[in-house]
């Protein structure tokens, strides 16, 4: 078993740590306030190949594979999680066009959104549906080469930018729910004012509707009644971003405690001094330890997955543990805080509203332990 990173993890894991420190740490409380990531931070991420880190070159990716791709984003997440997000939603929507795509369809779409011109979207939650797959009602009805799409799409990350969306519809030949690469902004495609939500601002989110719009039968993402395992096996690899932006708020809030144990004195000394605070710096510390280990392993496996069921399984149970956890360590950083750990002049604060979040996203934590025991228990 081999623990150490190889030279080029080190340098990718640098770089964005750095990216982070120098040129998102400056626009962190813009960012949260305006709850949009600048355009610069967006061509900073684009030059530095972050967009498309664990994808092949030949699909405009960077090629550095998966362990990589949670280095960078780990440290980008304890800086500021609007980037990472729309990072992460982007790698999703690609990864399904990479698992499930014909060449045409990896060409056409992964390349200008590995290369950060366009950003890509995965839409399947509606207002009637979150976690259930049978209650879509979006449709797309076939005719000629094209199918037409209607419905409203809940709660769609990075669906402000131009790109493709990995969008499920159920369709009138099968019945069942049938992933479709759609253009954004094509025409009937319209958006909501966006989502005033408590955490991860600048990961934008709005609602979409489309109205009578026309696909091609050829954006047709896998088989026709095949959306449940592109829906499975993508937001498998989903889960590999959001356990990393929850890995990386884990880092921040253990970092937060640390310096305000350190810095805030009682008495002329340190509250570092009380027990009380020493076990929880203690409970920090051994808290990141074993989401990161969880969530590098994550990535380890996310390069080499190939069943399905296996992987959607130890990305659920990773997703769980690791986003459970970073609530649990951002509430015992806001404790070492005292009252001041309520007050939004500490990072802290954010670093919990930001925590809250991943529990529910992209599978809500219950639902991933039923995928954990169901594949568990099947044999
Ligand atoms: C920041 C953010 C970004 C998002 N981005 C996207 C996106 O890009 N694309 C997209 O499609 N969606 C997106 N979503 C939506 C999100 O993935 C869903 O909201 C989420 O999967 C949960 O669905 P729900 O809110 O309808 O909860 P529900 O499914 O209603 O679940 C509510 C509660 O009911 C229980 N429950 C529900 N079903 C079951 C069951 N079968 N068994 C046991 N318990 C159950 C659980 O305890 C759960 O906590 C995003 C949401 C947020 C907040």
């Amino acid at each position: 078993m081999e623990f150490s990173l190889s030279k080029e993890q080190v340098l990718i894991q640098n770089m964005a740590r750095d990216f982070a420190e120098q040129s998102i740490e400056p626009l962190v409380t813009q960012i949260d306030q305006e709850n949009r990531v600048p355009q610069e931070i967006l061509d900073g991420l684009r030059e530095l190949e972050l967009l498309g880190l664990p994808f092949k070159e030949e699909y405009g990716g960077a090629g550095a594979g998966y362990v990589s791709y949670v280095l960078a984003m780990e440290q980008l997440a304890r800086v500021s999680t609007g980037p990472a997000m729309i990072i992460s939603v982007n790698c999703l929507g690609l990864a399904a066009i990479d698992k499930f795509g014909t060449e045409g369809q990896k060409k056409k779409f992964m390349f200008p959104a590995c290369q950060g011109e366009h950003v890509a979207s995965f839409a399947f939650t509606e207002p009637g549906t979150g976690s259930d797959p049978k209650q879509i009602t979006t449709t797309a009805v076939k005719e000629g080469d094209y199918y037409i799409i209607n419905g409203t799409k809940r709660f769609i990350s990075a669906a402000i930018y131009p790109g493709p969306m990995i969008l499920f519809a159920r369709d009138d030949e099968s019945g069942q729910p049938t992933a479709f690469i759609v253009d954004k902004f094509c025409e009937g495609y319209s958006i909501s004012e966006p989502w005033d939500k408590l955490g991860w601002h600048g990961g934008t989110l709005v609602d979409v509707y489309l109205k009578d719009v026309k696909v091609p039968a050829g954006n047709v993402l896998g088989e026709i009644g095949g959306g449940y395992p592109v829906l499975q096996f993508g937001i498998a690899f989903g889960k590999v971003g959001v356990s990393s932006v929850a890995l990386g708020l884990t880092l921040a809030a253990y970092e937060e405690a640390v310096k305000y144990a350190r810095e805030k004195t009682h008495r002329g000394e340190p509250i570092a001094k009380f027990q009380a605070v020493q076990l929880r710096i203690a409970d920090l510390a051994m808290k990141y330890e074993a989401a990161r280990w969880l969530t590098y392993r994550l990535g380890y496996l996310a390069d080499r997955a190939q069943d399905p069921v296996q992987f959607a399984k130890e990305s659920a149970l990773t997703k769980t543990y690791v986003c459970e956890t970073s609530v649990d360590a951002a509430r015992i950083a806001v404790d070492v805080h005292g009252s001041y750990g309520l007050m939004n002049d500490y990072k802290i604060t954010r670093i919990y509203r930001d925590a809250i979040m991943g529990p529910q996203v992209e599978g809500v934590s219950d639902m991933q332990k039923l995928i954990v025991a169901n594949a568990i228990l099947r044999g």
